[in-house]
């Protein structure tokens, strides 16, 4: 069974919209879950990232909203705010056809008040960080008596974050009858703890072994460290990749190789642990709106995140952990596209190359390293322009790009991906005309108002 009209279950209404999202049929984890999560079962699914988890809860808690019903029927817990913001994004997306549901994310990192005004009308829906939510439940600003189903999204990682207790203690104030959904990429004997402790008779589906190995073309190459920047410098100029994620093991190493790519010329940008939430969410904005094409990340930080179209990874650093390895290079060529993984080897890493090779029942696709040719770094087409305003403004999509186009006289083919932020716009413009169009916004007006305007670097 692929279709999702085969689930006989959702409303046409539905179908269509996932029609029209461009999701033709179920993924195995849709077709392996839905049945049971649109039945009212509890069920854990271990699942890889990119498999299509969020759609397969957000159908199922959809399904048992009561629009007319003002309170809070839904919980999904997640690890990061990043990944709280794509869940509820998504589940935005499947409820389009379903006249107001209100979504709200409750993490850190945001004013608590702000928040607790918006909790006075309660949410359909909450998507949150268990710390947060702690915070809200002891406070007395929320309330989870309503709850019909609960999500634990990601729930390795949360558990890896120390979330477990959070946990527990929300799970307390939410009542008995409740559907109890989890999901993970990976199965640590924790998770089955913790299923057993908030889950009742759940229906376990496993989709696929993580050892199993996207269809990825992985090469390997023998590099010393000292070699690294210049070999990824060349392998770059060579495959000229729209976009690329390049893994470091540490923090540190993600910073230096960061610094050291653009010291060349190179548009990169980290991301990693150590940064303030908003640099975070700069850094992403910017990499998925093509500001940047080369992101530097840790494993932790780039974890369960939806980037789309990655035409090549890079393992800068070998994995110590087959699994994270299989994560990593997971993240190229989704959804049937063409990727490439990569992986740099010392001769200090070849005890982790063979342990590759071994757990992972793969033979190493070892190639030369590039030496010759002059390397053309990879450039950014875009630059961000960061707007003050947002939704707080009511500024929408629609009227920022009529008065670009409009009275501003740009060109609609120079402005990319426009992503409306509660306080900020964030406007994609093709490099060459950034500083005309910086110009033009803080001498123009949108929606009646002057803006202050800056360029994101
Ligand atoms: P996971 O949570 O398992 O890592 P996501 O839920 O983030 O995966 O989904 C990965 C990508 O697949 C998203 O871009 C999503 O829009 C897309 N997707 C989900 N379900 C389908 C489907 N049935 N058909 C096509 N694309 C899908
Ligand atoms: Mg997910």
């Amino acid at each position: 069974m692929t279709a999702f009209s085969e689930l006989n279950a959702l409303p046409e209404a539905q179908l269509a919209n996932l029609n029209e999202l461009g999701y033709l049929s179920m993924t195995p984890v849709q077709a392996a879950t839905l049945p049971a999560i649109l039945g009212g079962k509890d069920v854990r699914a271990q699942a890889k990232t990119g498999s299509g988890k969020t759609a397969a809860f957000g159908l199922g808690l959809l399904q048992r909203i009561e629009a007319g019903q003002f309170s809070t029927q839904s919980l999904v817990l997640c690890p990061t705010r990043e990944l709280a913001a794509q869940v509820a994004e998504e589940l935005r997306r499947l409820a389009r056809y379903m006249p107001n549901i209100k979504v709200l994310t409750l993490c850190g990192g945001q004013p608590f008040g702000v928040q607790k005004e918006s909790l006075h009308h309660a949410p359909h829906i909450i998507v949150a960080t268990p710390g947060r939510l702690l915070d809200h439940l002891k406070k007395e600003t929320v309330n989870l008596d309503t709850l019909r189903v609960v999500v634990l999204d990601e729930a390795d990682r949360m558990l890896d974050m120390g979330f477990a207790d959070a946990i527990d203690e929300v799970m307390a104030h939410a009542p008995a009858g409740r559907q109890t959904l989890l999901f993970s990429a990976t199965w640590p004997p924790a998770i089955a703890a913790i299923s057993g402790r908030i889950q009742r008779n759940p229906e376990t589906v496993e989709i696929d072994s993580v050892d199993e190995l996207p269809a990825v073309e992985q090469q390997f190459y023998e590099v010393s460290r000292h070699h690294k920047v210049e070999q990824l410098q060349r392998l770059l100029s060579q495959y000229q990749p729209a976009s690329c994620v390049v893994f470091c093991n540490t923090k540190k190493d993600c910073q230096t190789l960061c610094e050291q790519l653009n010291e060349a010329g190179q548009s990169a940008l980290a991301l990693h642990g150590d940064m303030e939430q908003r640099d975070r969410d700069h850094t992403l904005i910017r990499f998925a709106n093509g500001s940047s094409r080369i992101l530097v990340a840790t494993d932790v930080a780039a974890r369960g995140l939806d980037i789309k179209a990655l035409e090549m990874v890079v393992n800068y650093e070998l994995a110590w952990d087959p699994e994270v390895h299989v994560h990593r290079i997971g993240r190229t060529a989704r959804a049937g596209q063409d990727g490439i993984a990569i992986s740099f080897c010392a001769p200090e890493e070849a005890q982790r190359a063979t342990l590759l090779a071994e757990m992972l029942n793969l033979s190493l696709n070892w190639q030369q390293p590039v030496s010759n040719g002059s390397v053309k770094p990879l450039l950014a087409e875009m630059v961000t322009l960061c707007v003050d305003g947002g939704k707080k403004a009511k500024m929408r999509r629609g009227d920022i790009l009529g008065a670009l186009t409009g009275e501003m006289g740009l060109n609609g083919a120079d402005i990319g991906k426009i992503d409306v932020h509660p306080l900020h716009v964030y406007i994609a413009v093709r490099r060459s005309v950034a500083r005309q169009a910086a110009q033009q916004i803080q001498q123009g007006k949108i929606k009646g108002k002057s803006c202050k305007v800056r360029v994101l670097r």
